[in-house]
């Protein structure tokens, strides 16, 4: 049973067959292949891409999709998480795609079942099919030449599961990652790291702006987030006309991430990763679907 945990499930050659597949789903209508297909999505966490992503890749191959809502579960009635996985697995799914505010719940998950996993963001540990969706967008824009691309990830890198999934990801297929952000947001990394934005703009091709993860800090680290964004907002007077790709996962924090001038330029391609993610994700749910038959 092949499961998508975190981005080292899938071997170099699976991922480029995975990105001719998105490629072709995005140039045509794409077949039924997951007719007759049940796939669940269980979300603990709040989402606005992801889990509607995979619903609309699922739908769009055909498959029936069903939504726990997780808030009138049975896990609020002190069912264990593994006895609800344990109960939706014996209605049949071919895949339950999973997110949770602890790293490593849809690994546990996977032991308890018989379908495939998808782990749609887990803590600040992985959240594989979003870095997927960020390289197949540099690929995209680079015309497939990507080796040797220099990245700079900037902002919450160490509560961040999109950095640590980007991170794994991309230095596998030989990006130079630089890694910017106040020292209480840089993981510990054999990776160059640099607190100050303003002295990497000329050396790098890509950049891959994070928002700041309120939400697993256990008190304010940050003095204030208007603080953080005169050092790491990406504003159009700070990139100037280099030519950098921008990207960010969203949700973006407007002018603290990234400016409005920013966001409304053509360097910046978030809804680009948006409209990428569809069909990554279809890519993603057909190969795992099917190799699990
Ligand atoms: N949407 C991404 C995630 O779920 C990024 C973020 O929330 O900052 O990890």
């Amino acid at each position: 049973m092949r499961h998508l945990i975190t981005t080292d499930d899938f071997g170099i050659e699976e991922i480029e067959q995975l990105y001719k597949d998105a490629e072709d789903f995005l140039k045509a209508p794409p077949p039924k292949l997951l007719q007759n297909r049940l796939i669940i999505t269980l979300f603990f966490e709040n989402s606005t891409r992801t889990r509607s992503s995979f619903e609309i890749a699922a739908k769009r191959l055909g498959a029936d999709v069903v939504h726990l809502d997780v808030a009138k579960s049975s896990t609020k009635k002190g069912e264990t998480l593994y006895d609800t996985a344990a109960n939706l697995n014996a209605m049949g799914p071919d895949a339950i795609i999973v997110r949770h505010a602890q790293s490593g719940t849809p690994y546990q998950i996977s032991r308890h079942v018989d379908c495939a996993i998808f782990n749609a963001g887990d803590g600040a540990h992985a959240h594989p099919s979003q870095a997927l969706l960020d390289l197949f967008t540099i690929r995209q824009h680079f015309g497939g030449d990507i080796e040797g691309k220099r990245i700079a990830i900037v902002g919450d890198i160490k509560n961040s599961r999109v950095a640590n999934s980007n991170i794994r990801l991309l230095r596998r297929f030989g990006l130079k990652i630089t890694l910017v952000a106040p020292p209480h947001f840089l993981p510990k990394t054999d990776l160059p790291t640099t607190i100050k934005l303003d002295d990497i703009l000329d050396d790098v091709d890509i950049i891959m702006s994070l928002r700041t993860q309120t939400e697993r800090h256990a008190h304010p680290i940050y003095g204030s987030l208007k603080d953080y964004a005169s050092d790491y907002c990406i504003t159009k007077e700070r990139i100037g006309d280099r030519k950098i790709l921008l990207l960010h996962p969203g949700p973006v924090h407007r002018n603290i991430d990234i400016d409005d001038a920013m966001l409304a330029d053509p360097r910046c391609k978030v809804l680009e990763q948006v409209k990428n993610g569809v069909v990554v994700r279809m890519a993603a749910l057909k190969k795992l679907i099917l190799a699990n038959d």
